[in-house]
């Protein structure tokens, strides 16, 4: 599926793509709140702070699927002109935050995202405007993974866990092969075959055209 721009009823989906590992930054807006999330913040981040500026949208959160750098890349943005956004992020990824983003202990990217405001939780609920989003915590590829699930829209931000016939590496640090397939079986494979999912990187895809791929392997 190719990124597009998505809408149901007032929420729209800008995907911002960018970088040499078509990283996927989304603004999630509530048009008719005028306010809007960040999901995932990597490289060339202005584009998004110029789209929100634009749209005269309010930007009330910056929600990260993990602290891998280059998911967090922009996340300073959030504390920039006189900005002060808040951060979600699931606190058993705070040892990759705090170690600037790097992927093995010790390998730090020089990253700084600032701390946490929102301390995720599996089943937490959040909002853009008038739309409920549920955190689905999904360790695997980092411990403290995440997926933003809209059901109402019937949209999926699957981060790194996730991708078009492919799910996250779990070689980095506290990844874990046993446990993303737990994770996928038990998460995202439970959601109806018409939810779409935007992944952290590359093309978007579907629980329905994922859910056969994955069948054959576990
Ligand atoms: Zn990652
Ligand atoms: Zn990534």
């Amino acid at each position: 599926m190719e990124l597009t721009n998505e809408t149901y009823e007032n929420l729209r989906l800008v995907p911002i793509q960018t970088g040499p590992m078509a990283n996927n930054c989304y603004i999630v807006a509530d048009t008719e709140k005028k306010e809007c999330v960040v999901i995932d913040a990597s490289f060339d981040f202005e584009q998004a702070t110029r789209k929100i500026d634009a749209e005269g949208w309010r930007w009330i959160g910056f929600w990260a699927t993990h602290a891998h750098y280059d998911h967090i890349y922009g996340a300073k943005y959030t504390k920039t002109d006189g900005r002060d956004i808040p951060i979600a992020l699931h606190p058993d990824d705070e040892p990759i935050r705090i170690g600037e983003g790097g992927a093995r202990m010790g390998q730090s990217r020089g990253v700084r995202c600032p701390e946490p405001a929102i301390r995720l939780q599996d089943g937490m609920t959040l909002w853009v405007g008038s739309y409920r989003f549920t955190v689905l915590h999904t360790p695997g590829h980092s411990p403290g993974s995440v997926c933003y699930y809209c059901a109402a829209a019937g949209w999926l931000f699957s981060g790194d866990t996730v991708f078009y016939h492919d799910h996250g590496r779990t070689d980095l640090y506290g990844g874990s092969q046993s446990t993303i397939e737990k994770s996928i079986n038990t998460k995202i494979l439970t959601l109806p075959d018409e939810t779409l999912i935007f992944p952290g990187h590359e093309s978007f895809t579907s629980v329905g055209a994922e859910r056969p791929f994955f069948g054959q392997y576990f």
